[in-house]
């Protein structure tokens, strides 16, 4: 580092939850999207929270004057707003732009969340965690320029507050890998081509941001440790070095903070560490401490700040603080220059487990959410100034809390694990597929074509009142049976009148498709504030899984023999299946997740057998997640592909040849996992379809797809009902590509956010086209 850069903070963190303790931002954001608040009053409400932040963040232990504190505050998406800032918006939503390019708040929500035949943004997975950002749309068409200078006003907002923050931006790399092409765009235009048009932006807003005062500003670069990016590796190598010279080169900046997040930079460090850039962030939670750097690298390192990730920001386990603080010193041997940090933003964790009063005492001292860990960095932070033994105290502490953890009853339970040591390939094989078609044909009479859904039907403010009711003791357990029993008639009822063929009860008793299991099985425990934003202003609660996993007692089976003695349909039983579990919640860290999946697995394999039982002669075991786990690495990926697919096997082969297995996945994108999803052996497979227009068809066939397969024909994203000659044409085209005989019938996904009017509506015609189709073909025969 040279004589004028500013020191680099000794603790610090990536980013922070941005919701609110008490979802206040959500609720301000759906308050003016209903127009009872005005832009002022959201605005006011948002300056108020980052207040709030900056307070609570120099309360515990972040400096309030040496950029250790993160500006990382959105309304909605830091990659909207990245778009945003740099004129990136869409040709479709020109008209919400001012002269200058600048967007109103409105016209930044319209962006994200569409209006009438304008469609939002495309939203998809952050890297490998459960938030969702929008996918910026380039072409060259797209006319990058200065924007908008939210981002230097909020720091010219901490600095009347008496802070110096530090600015969070996504780096211009990651922003231009993870945009698309724009539908201007050329066949095999790629985004990244536009990196120089794209950072003399960045150079005059880092310019900006240095004539405000900013010491350090923080340009995200996730994308670099990611290998499922569809460019090669040397183009992003290269223009990590084009855009980082170029922003280094820049005479008036502040010093440049590259993160990291997400995983080891591998390649990208050497080509970051032979750029001007001041500081790297490195995720040593997901990573380790990189070895083996040739001469030069090791030279240029030496110069600039290391930043180690040690504290994890992606879940909200205390961890072990004594091997953090060995990690950090680790680094060392990489530079003198040296700061904690977490591993990701705490954007992923809810606030305080202060806010968990109800949640069991011992297992609380186990856990630390977004606050504790900014406490753990300020603790580790103490500890590389002044030694290790200004902070013995704490790391004991924490050393017990993992002891405890270790021994304490639940964590390990010895039935569960010599459940799971007893477990042979025979576990997790089925029947030959021929032998059960057959079977499943004999016990099940479907016609060709079959139709069914995809397990909820809308939930009504009666089912969440009800559910709202019983948790407060307004009603009694027995009321809330009788209710849902009453919606779980009127849901088969309705399947019998349209004539559906594989009924479902509906899942009106279920809050969320995880949580529900997570409540009925041991092992988990679940919170009453642990909000964390999934997108936009949609929040998740995940479920914390803290020890072996087992199931008390059956949990659906009531559920479902109430729906089957209503109907002489077969009815399909409903589960979500172990990665799901595992993917959306908060997993234990103590031992690898393939274990933890297995244990799960065993949980739903015995439900299961109790629905065969029982008379339940379909099952679906839902595993949207199962693409979204894929590691980001492609050494990992097998490795995952094999235990998450050997978790589902297990969880669903131990049932007879004549009971039909199902599986539901919630996107259309087979290409990488389509093998992972024949080896799931499900006999059917329902995915989504609607939105692209059958395309999945053409991936289906090609691979050679055998078994039974529903492409979605409903779009249930939207209110739109489609129509009968719709529905007809989407059969007609699955048909072209797929023998009839494997083809099912059925919606995208579940039916839980649409209303009644329209669900029936689209039911009613999924089945009038499904009848036309079935008379054509019996006229051709
Ligand atoms: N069975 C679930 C439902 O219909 C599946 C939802 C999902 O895959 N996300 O709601
Ligand atoms: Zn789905």
């Amino acid at each position: 580092m040279t004589d004028t850069t500013p020191a680099f903070p000794t603790g610090t963190i990536l980013g922070y939850p941005r919701i609110g303790r008490r979802r206040e931002l959500k609720k301000a954001v759906e308050a003016f999207w209903a127009g009872s608040t005005t832009a002022d009053e959201l605005e006011a409400t948002a300056a108020e929270l980052r207040a709030a932040t900056r307070e609570r963040l120099a309360g515990l232990g972040l400096g309030r004057d040496d950029a250790s504190i993160p500006e990382s505050f959105s309304f909605y998406d830091q990659v909207l707003d990245a778009a945003v800032a740099v004129g990136a918006v869409p040709s479709r939503f020109a008209d919400l732009a001012s002269a200058d390019g600048s967007i109103d708040l409105a016209g930044y929500f319209t962006i994200a969340r569409g209006e009438g035949e304008r469609a939002p943004l495309e939203m998809t997975k952050w890297f490998d965690s459960n938030y969702h950002y929008l996918v910026p749309e380039i072409g060259p068409e797209t006319e990058f320029r200065l924007a908008s200078d939210r981002i230097v006003r909020e720091f010219e907002e901490a600095a009347a507050a008496g802070f110096v923050t530090r600015p969070v931006l996504v780096g211009p790399v990651t922003f231009l890998l993870l945009s698309k092409p724009s539908d201007e765009a050329p066949e095999g235009f790629r985004p990244l081509s536009r990196l120089a048009d794209l950072v003399p932006v960045y150079r005059e807003l880092l310019a900006r941001l240095a004539e405000a005062g900013a010491p350090w500003v923080q340009l995200d670069e996730p994308a670099l440790v990611s290998e499922s990016i569809d460019e090669p590796r040397e183009a992003v190598l290269a223009a990590v070095r084009q855009a980082y010279d170029a922003l280094g080169a820049a005479s008036a900046r502040p010093a440049i903070f590259v993160a990291a997040p997400y995983g080891s930079l591998d390649d990208a460090l050497p080509a970051l560490a032979s750029t001007p850039v001041e500081a790297i962030s490195l995720d040593l939670v997901r990573g380790t401490v990189p070895s083996g750097l040739d001469a030069g690298t090791a030279t240029s390192l030496l110069t600039k700040t290391l930043v180690g990730g040690v504290i994890d920001g992606h879940n909200i386990w205390r961890g072990d603080l004594d091997a953090a603080f060995g990690r950090l010193t680790e680094l060392l041997s990489l530079s003198p220059n040296l700061a904690v940090s977490t591993s990701t933003s705490l954007l992923h964790v809810p606030h305080d487990i202060e806010d968990e009063p109800e949640l069991d005492a011992r297992l609380r001292s186990w856990l630390a959410f977004a606050d504790q860990k900014v406490g753990q960095v300020a603790t580790l932070a103490h500890g590389l100034t002044d030694g290790h033994e200004a902070i013995e105290e704490q790391l004991r502490a924490a050393r017990e809390a993992l002891a405890d953890r270790a021994g304490a009853p639940g964590v390990r339970v010895p039935s569960v694990r010599e459940r799971e040591a007893a477990l042979t390939e025979a576990d997790y094989r089925r029947g030959d597929y021929s032998a059960r078609l057959q079977a499943q044909e004999e016990a099940l009479h479907l016609p060709f074509l079959p139709t069914t859904t995809i397990g909820s039907f809308p939930q009504t403010g009666d089912i969440r009142r009800a559910r709202a009711q019983l948790a407060k003791g307004l009603i009694s357990e027995a009321e809330y049976l009788g209710r849902m029993r009453d919606e779980i008639k009127r849901v088969v009822d309705l399947q019998e009148e349209l004539g559906i063929d594989v009924v479902v009860h509906g899942e009106p008793e279920r809050n969320d498709m995880v949580q529900y299991f997570a409540e009925n099985l041991d092992g988990f425990a679940v919170t009453k504030n642990g909000w964390v934003q999934s997108y936009g202003s949609r929040c998740t609660r995940p479920s914390i899984l803290w020890g072996d996993v087992s199931r008390p007692k059956p949990i659906t089976v009531d559920w479902s023999t109430y729906a089957q003695s209503l109907t002489e349909k077969p009815v399909k039983g409903m589960l979500t299946g172990p990665v799901t579990i595992l993917a959306w919640s908060f997993v234990r860290d103590d031992q690898p997740l393939a274990e933890t999946a297995r244990q799960v697995a065993l949980a739903l394999r015995d439900e299961i057998a109790d629905l065969e039982a029982a008379g339940i002669r379909v099952v679906q075991v839902d595993e949207p997640a199962l693409r979204e786990l894929l590691p980001l690495k492609k050494a990992a990926q097998d490795d995952y592909l094999d235990w998450s697919v050997g978790s589902f096997r297990l969880s669903t082969a131990g049932v007879r040849d004549e009971t039909q297995i199902h599986t539901h996945l919630c996107y259309s994108e087979f290409g990488v996992v389509i093998d992972a999803i024949r080896n799931l052996d499900a006999d059917v497979t329902s995915i989504e379809a609607a939105r692209s227009r059958m395309e999945v068809v053409h991936d289906i066939q090609r691979s050679g797809f055998e078994h039974g397969i529903g492409p979605g024909v409903y779009d249930i994203h939207s209110p739109r009902v489609p129509s009968v000659a719709e529905v007809t044409e989407l059969l007609e085209t699955a048909l072209d590509a797929i023998p009839g005989r494997q083809l099912w019938v059925n919606p995208d996904c579940g039916l839980k956010t649409r209303g009644y009017d329209e669900t029936v509506a689209s039911l009613r015609n999924i089945v009038e086209a499904t009848r036309s189709i079935r008379e054509k073909a019996a006229a051709t025969v």
